[in-house]
């Protein structure tokens, strides 16, 4: 992919810029930085803004026109310059969430007609908001071990189950959802992907504290849940390929260099901000240190993601690149967020109420919720297994035998 920036981005920039400077005024008060750990009920101010971005072609660029979106072609450039001016405008950017990162693309590249025009638009607009049942008390890793049952009713399935760490269970309207509609065949051959409203009745939900304090995530008990067998997304029985479409935007979601560059730039603000003995702590050789060994390695990042964009463009077959992307990526926003604490000190240690917060708390906050994305999407551990198996051609690991049933 050609990086060079062109005329057109020149002009580009100046109309995202004089964008800024006519609708910065509209903007929520609110940083994703701050709102990350804490999903609630997404307020009409931030509904509106984000529809605002999506017709100006300054988030969801690419999505079809077709499905609500402003149709661009993708380019790499545009968004980081989007990406810059927003950062630089210290103005909420479009919302990166389950909905629109992960939900959006997986029926792009799988649902029918019917639910694409359904759903896209009004998931890129955040009128509807996603989340993820897929996890269940005996099925992480191991995720094809799933059991939520889903049985045959004339044109209806009847759901029964239990699903566990469902992240903004809470506050969605919908759900993606994992289910065994095939019992009887090999596991990963049985499972299909379906959706539905949260007010169905039969779903209960119930919240999880996480360790930030916050109600992030649930765990969500179906009894008797009634769903149209016409709300399979892909083929009923293939939800496992479906299932690793989501779960692939998923780690390009939860390891995002522009997610790891916004949180180096607000590093770099606090090191100048905060000081030691009276001097400025960018200043000082131990923090900045640390400070450019975390620079390297957003950068490095960066470039590899850019260059996974790039063979999509072109459409290379998919390489174990995006695995990286979550491994390093989610280990790299913990390393920034844990300098952001080391760089507060004692302040650093507060949390919720403390006048003396800096950033209303966030890099505690992010500092602990990060710390669950190395193991949300995927454990860190899985993903080393599968990179060094499939992409470093390393042993696999041995399975563990089956416990024998007495008298076979
Ligand atoms: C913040 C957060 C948000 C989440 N949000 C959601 C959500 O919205 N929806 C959803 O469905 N799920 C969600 N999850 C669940 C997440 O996907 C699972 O926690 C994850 O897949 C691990 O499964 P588990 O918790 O059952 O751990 P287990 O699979 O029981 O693993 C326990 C430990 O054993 C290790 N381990 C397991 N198998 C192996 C192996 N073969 N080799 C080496 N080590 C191994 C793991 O790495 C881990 O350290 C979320 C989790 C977190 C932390």
């Amino acid at each position: 992919m050609d990086l060079t920036d062109r005329a057109e981005h020149g002009a580009f920039r100046g109309e995202v810029r004089q964008f800024l400077d006519q609708n910065k005024h509209l903007a929520p008060d609110v940083s994703s930085f701050t709102l990350r750990m804490r999903p609630r009920k997404l307020s009409e101010d931030v509904r509106d803004w984000q529809g605002l971005l999506v017709d100006r072609g300054l988030t969801s660029r690419t999505i079809p026109k077709a499905y609500g979106g402003f149709g661009a072609e993708p380019d790499i450039l545009k968004s980081r310059i989007i990406a810059d001016e927003f950062f630089a405008a210290d103005t909420v950017q479009g919302l990166r969430n389950m909905s629109i990162s992960m939900l959006v693309p997986t029926m792009l590249e799988h649902g029918t007609e019917a639910q694409k025009q359904r759903y896209i638009e009004p998931s890129i607009r955040s009128q509807l908001v996603w989340c993820q049942g897929y996890s269940e008390p005996n099925a992480g890793s191991d995720l094809a071990s799933l059991q939520t049952a889903a049985t045959e009713d004339g044109d209806d399935f009847i759901i029964n189950g239990q699903k566990i760490w469902t992240s903004g269970a809470h506050v969605a309207d919908m759900m993606f959802c994992l289910v065994r509609t095939e019992p009887d065949a090999p596991k990963h051959e049985g499972i299909s992907y379906i959706v539905f409203p949260m007010d169905t009745p039969g779903i209960e939900v119930r919240p999880l504290m996480n360790m930030t304090g916050a109600p992030a995530f649930n765990e969500v008990f179906f009894t008797d849940v009634r769903v149209p067998q016409a709300n399979v997304v892909g083929q009923r029985g293939q939800g496992w390929q479906v299932a690793n479409s989501t779960l692939k935007h998923e780690r390009g979601l939860l390891g995002d260099a522009n997610r790891s560059l916004d949180s180096l730039l607000r590093v770099g603000k606090l090191l100048q901000n905060e000081s030691l003995d009276g001097r400025p702590l960018i200043e000082n050789p131990l923090f900045r240190d640390r400070y450019i060994r975390l620079q390297a390695r957003t950068q490095a990042m960066r470039l590899h993601e850019m260059r996974l964009i790039s063979d999509s463009v072109k459409g290379k077959p998919r390489s174990l690149g995006d695995m990286v992307v979550k491994l390093l990526g989610c280990e790299l926003n913990h390393q920034l967020d844990g300098l952001g604490v080391d760089i507060l000190g004692e302040i650093g240690v507060l949390y919720d109420e403390s006048s003396m917060l800096r950033d209303g708390g966030a890099w505690q906050a992010n500092f602990m919720f990060d710390l669950g994305l190395i193991i949300g999407g995927g454990t860190a551990q899985i993903q080393k297994n599968i990179i060094s198996e499939r992409g470093l051609g390393m042993p696999r690991e041995p399975k563990v035998a089956e416990p024998k049933v007495a008298g076979a």
